[in-house]
């Protein structure tokens, strides 16, 4: 895969279709119920959301890799990143509220042209930043190369997608010399002191299964990818966060290409875990879009969901009418409370 979806014209690039494909699946074929009923089943329908922890900011669709299994549909080709304006304006919400975290995602984030001038005034608010890299872009270019430095810097914590520790697994989804790339970018980090013990400099990484399946036990997993990344490379990290596959998107046509589709579903919708459910991170997070439309996840964002609140743009942030907003659900949510459930942070149950 070279190209977005939206790049090759393909349908699935249009949220409207994804919602209709992902209902008629899940609904009309399968005969399964739809997720808000199975949500009022276990009484947590409306879903309400608690105090937030995390804002959530994606700064653009820009990416230099094109996964498969992207929910972002994010690549070179994608010319949507947030302007400094709307920066701004996150951080002018961002002050009037106690929220703990920011998490920047993207596409990659560091591709933004005002990304370091963001981290840099989000840590003036004192608040702590998590940054969604992507490894390679460290290497991408040589603009790129003191990133390590510039996260030390400002007490940056990485989170990092590596969907396996072997280069076969890790490039099938995310693309040839992604792994090695990985490896070198990885070893930067270390070098900096991430994922150092006692350095505080966090690096986590993030599992993703590599097919129509949903991951295994996150410790275990944890373990394995401790084990063999110390033995072959000596690198080292903090833990290790196992992720299922979102149907949206990306991995939503991989699935329909492969034959997978319905099959993944009932298996989603079969392992629906009431306590993973209570714990969805759309509870905690707020997610701001790159034009500034709020959502309740990154997913929402995506599938072009807006939140059911008065305050539907980062220039009318209202954290007491956010409070009361029912969280929107659609049939795609059963990704996040399958088996142990599963969040940008990991298992959650
Ligand atoms: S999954 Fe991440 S690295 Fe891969 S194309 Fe999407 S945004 Fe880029
Ligand atoms: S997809 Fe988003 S809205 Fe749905 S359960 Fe997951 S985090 Fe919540």
């Amino acid at each position: 895969m070279t190209k977005s979806l939206k790049a090759t014209g393909n349908q699935l690039a249009d949220s409207a279709f994804q919602l209709t494909v992902l209902r008629q699946e899940v609904v009309d074929v399968l005969h399964l119920p739809p997720f808000h009923q199975k949500m009022a089943e276990v009484g947590l329908f409306p879903l309400r959301p608690v105090a937030p922890a995390v804002l959530q900011i994606n700064v653009g669709k820009m990416c230099n890799q094109v996964c498969k299994h992207c929910h972002v549909d994010a690549g070179p080709d994608r010319k949507e990143i947030m302007t400094r304006e709307t920066m701004q304006l996150c951080l002018d919400a961002l002050a009037q509220t106690d929220i703990p975290t920011v998490d920047l995602t993207g596409g990659a984030p560091e591709m933004n042209p005002d990304f370091r001038w963001f981290v840099a005034e989000i840590s003036k608010l004192g608040r702590k930043v998590l940054v969604r890299c992507n490894l390679t872009i460290i290497v991408a270019n040589k603009k790129y190369h003191d990133l390590p430095e510039f996260f030390k810097e400002h007490g940056v914590e990485v989170v990092s997608s590596l969907p396996f520790y072997s280069a076969d697994k890790t490039d099938r989804q995310r693309g040839d010399g992604v792994f090695a790339d990985s490896i070198k970018a990885l070893q930067m980090l270390n070098a900096v002191g991430y994922g150092q013990p006692g350095s505080g400099l966090v690096l986590n990484l993030v599992y993703n299964p590599a097919g129509a399946f949903m991951p295994g036990p996150q410790a275990g997993l944890e373990q394995q990818f401790k084990r063999a990344l110390l033995k072959d490379f000596g690198i080292v990290f903090n833990s290790l966060f196992a992720i299922t596959n979102i149907p949206v998107s990306r991995f939503l046509d991989y699935l329909i290409e492969s034959g997978n589709y319905a099959g993944y579903m009932e298996k989603l919708v079969t392992a629906f875990n009431p306590t993973a459910a209570t714990g969805v991170m759309c509870r905690d997070t707020i997610s701001v879009g790159w034009d500034g439309g709020l959502y309740d996840c990154d997913f929402n964002q995506m599938l072009d969901l807006h939140v059911a609140s008065t305050s539907q743009h980062i220039r009318d942030f209202d954290a007491a009418a956010l409070a009361q907003r029912p969280i929107v659900v659609n049939q795609h949510c059963y990704g996040c409370t399958a088996g142990a459930g599963s969040s940008c942070g990991g298992t959650v149950a």
